[in-house]
């Protein structure tokens, strides 16, 4: 079944509407796209806090792009609940912060609380959407401030190359996806580095 997508398409959740179909299936082909170019992906269950850190960049950049390729392709009537909420700066922002916690919280556990937090990257991440709108939030930020080309570079060179584009962009108001001083600065750009 690998590279097959199922759409239940007797869900509610389409509301009889077959450009919210086609709009996931752009969503979708997206992962596929990902999936054979994307060069690190986390393996399997990470038994590590700093490797479930590179798990959740991951999953930021991924679901993020995924998004924001989908995003970019909707009809412009489209409504789509994560849309609605990647165009609301005050949700994007609370997303931000659910994310740096999620983060400082992970950088600074024991070993054993990983099932734990392995459980908020579900509820978190992926339920109250943070990957989907922080993700598609900084892949919007670099494509509109460093072009497309960075951005599609991403994706071979990994998370941690997407994180540094976007804090290139980041204009004072845009929300941070680390927390100052929070001992990621290994994240940061690096001054003079040609991308
Ligand atoms: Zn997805």
């Amino acid at each position: 079944m690998e590279g097959t997508i199922v759409i239940n398409l007797t869900s509610a959740f389409w509301n009889q509407n077959p450009e919210k179909v086609f709009n996931l299936l752009v969503h979708e082909f997206y992962h596929n796209g990902f999936d054979e170019h994307c060069e690190n992906a986390p393996g399997g269950e990470t038994q590590t806090t700093a490797a479930l850190v590179e798990e959740v960049l991951w999953q930021v950049q991924n679901e993020g792009m995924a998004t924001y390729v989908a995003y970019r392709a909707k009809p412009t009537h489209l409504e789509v609940e994560d849309y609605r909420l990647l165009d609301d700066s005050a949700e994007v922002h609370r997303r931000f912060a659910t994310v740096r916690k999620l983060l400082g919280d992970i950088e600074s556990a024991d070993p054993s609380a990983i099932p734990q937090l392995r459980a908020r990257l579900w509820t978190e991440g992926v339920e109250d959407r943070a990957f989907y709108i922080v993700g598609a939030h900084m892949a919007r930020q670099i494509e509109e401030k460093r072009g497309l080309e960075v951005l599609v570079r991403t994706v071979p060179d990994g998370a941690r190359t997407f994180v540094e584009a976007y804090m290139s962009t980041s204009p004072p108001g845009e929300p941070l996806l680390l927390k100052e001083g929070s001992g990621v600065a290994r994240y940061e750009l690096e001054p003079t580095r040609h991308m």
